[in-house]
């Protein structure tokens, strides 16, 4: 007998127990299929990143990759096979999977998570609505072991599909950025380099943008390409890092309670909040030239490299939703057709945090000041001198406010757009205003 296995955001063979169920069927046709919903609603270098993984996988096992809707492409694949996958959770994942479930029998084995949605719950059975209760729960119920590698999988030949080859193709040579080398070799190299050199002192150095302290895995965590249950295997369950891995299955968790979470307030308690449109400002904030050394720096990685740190992510995300009071889902927008690691759990949760709709209410009045913000994280200013060329002369935290030097602006870096010290007592007042009308 015989089964498919189709790969989704799992693309790797250590590690993964929907490869070991399909397998455990006979010999198993690996299929990846081209979703042109997934497709078109990721930008051009999540396209490529997707892309040059799919093609890293098909390096590896013989991969028959096609292009269509996967209601359409599944069950003609399956030709009545048994369809084997990693359960997925995002809303638009699980109306995927139950059109293409009314066809074929799809059985899931696992989840993207080291403890899948949904499972960790509080004693009367309710999901638990701040992290730091999700997080004890999360390791007193533990992960399961990583799965074991299959030796010599029993992998039919692909049919070639040229069309969808060249669609992946396409995307690699269009990147708008340089990605990171992909396929799960580099992904264990990666981590590998890290837990060495990194992981010790990752507590202090990953607020550090000017530091390559974190692991930068995420994109690889994103796709699938390592399984966060690999690495928990290999470090200290009550380390910094276990902890930030934690916030991932949390964001997800918390997705799959509120699938309306992606695009809408999580919590009601800004309803009546008033949000401003400003054109031009925003596409300063996109391009990098708000005039605040920080936030500038951010938004030119993101473009530049498709990557943001978080600390970053944080300022860069303040900064549009408070000082330029524009509501959240314009900027997780943005940052999910740049970033090569976009989630929509962790990125539009992540934005919802900072602006004070989300979990673990988050104080509204939490304004991060780009300034202080940029000397207190990057004391030296080597972030942002390496990312805002204009400003590369100025010496030391100088950078963070050029107004306070002579030379701050003879390379036409742009002045403030906006009065921090204004926006802020503007976003405070707005926030009180909105909680008062409930
Ligand atoms: P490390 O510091 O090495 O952390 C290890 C892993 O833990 C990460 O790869 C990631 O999987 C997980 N993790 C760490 N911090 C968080 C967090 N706050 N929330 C969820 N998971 C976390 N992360 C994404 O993976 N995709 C996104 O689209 C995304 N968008 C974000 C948007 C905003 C506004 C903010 C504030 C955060 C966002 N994050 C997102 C979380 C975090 O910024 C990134 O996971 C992190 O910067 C990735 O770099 P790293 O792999 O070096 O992280």
């Amino acid at each position: 007998s015989s089964a498919v296995m189709w790969f989704r955001r799992d693309l790797r063979v250590r590690d993964n127990p929907a490869l070991l169920a399909a397998l455990a069927d006979g010999s198993v046709t690996a299929l990846f299929v081209v979703d042109p919903a997934v497709w078109s609603g990721a930008g051009p270098a999540r396209r490529a990143w997707l892309a040059a993984n799919v093609l890293a996988l098909a390096e590896r096992i013989p991969l028959t990759v096609h292009h269509g809707d996967p209601a359409d492409v599944v069950p003609r694949v399956a030709h009545g096979r048994r369809v084997h996958v990693s359960a997925e959770t995002t809303p638009y994942g699980r109306r995927r999977d139950e059109a293409v479930g009314a066809q074929v029998e799809l059985v899931a084995t696992g989840s993207p998570y080291a403890v899948g949605p949904g499972v960790v719950r509080n004693g009367s059975g309710d999901p638990y609505q701040v992290f730091t209760a999700f997080a004890r729960a999360w390791r007193d119920r533990g992960w399961s072991e990583p799965a074991p590698t299959p030796r010599s999988p029993d992998l039919e030949a692909p049919e070639p599909d040229g069309r969808a080859l060249a669609l992946l193709e396409e995307a690699i040579a269009d990147a708008p950025v340089a990605l990171p080398a992909a396929g799960e070799d580099a992904a264990w190299r990666r981590w590998h380099d890290f837990r060495r050199d990194g992981l010790d002192s990752y507590a202090t150095e990953r607020d550090r943008p000017d530091h390559d302290g974190t692991s930068r895995l995420s994109p690889y965590l994103h796709l699938g390409v390592l399984h966060p249950r690999s690495l928990l295997a290999d470090i200290d369950p009550a380390s910094t890092y276990a902890t930030e891995l934690c916030w991932r299955d949390f964001y997800a968790d918390v997705l799959w309670h509120h699938p309306a979470s992606a695009w809408a307030d999580l919590r009601p308690a800004l309803k009546g909040m008033r949000y401003d449109d400003p054109e031009d400002a925003v596409e300063a904030w996109r391009t990098g030239t708000t005039g605040y050394p920080i936030v500038d720096a951010g938004m030119r990685q993101l473009l530049d490299t498709g990557w943001m740190h978080n600390r970053v992510r944080m300022i860069t995300a303040s900064f549009l939703t408070k000082d330029l009071h524009v509501w959240w889902p314009v900027g997780a927008r943005h940052f999910l057709d740049l970033l090569i690691d976009g989630d929509v759990a962790s990125n539009n949760h992540g934005w919802q945090w900072v602006a004070g709709t989300g979990t673990d209410a988050s104080p509204y009045f939490r304004v991060f000041n780009p300034v202080s913000q940029g000397k207190r994280f990057d004391p030296q200013g080597d972030y942002v001198r390496r990312w805002v060329p204009e400003l590369d002369h100025l010496p030391g935290a100088t950078v963070h406010e050029p107004w306070t030097s002579h030379l701050g602006y003879e390379r036409d870096y742009p002045l403030r757009i906006v009065d921090h010290g204004d926006e802020r007592r503007e976003a405070l007042e707005r926030y009180r205003a909105a909680r008062t009308v409930h």
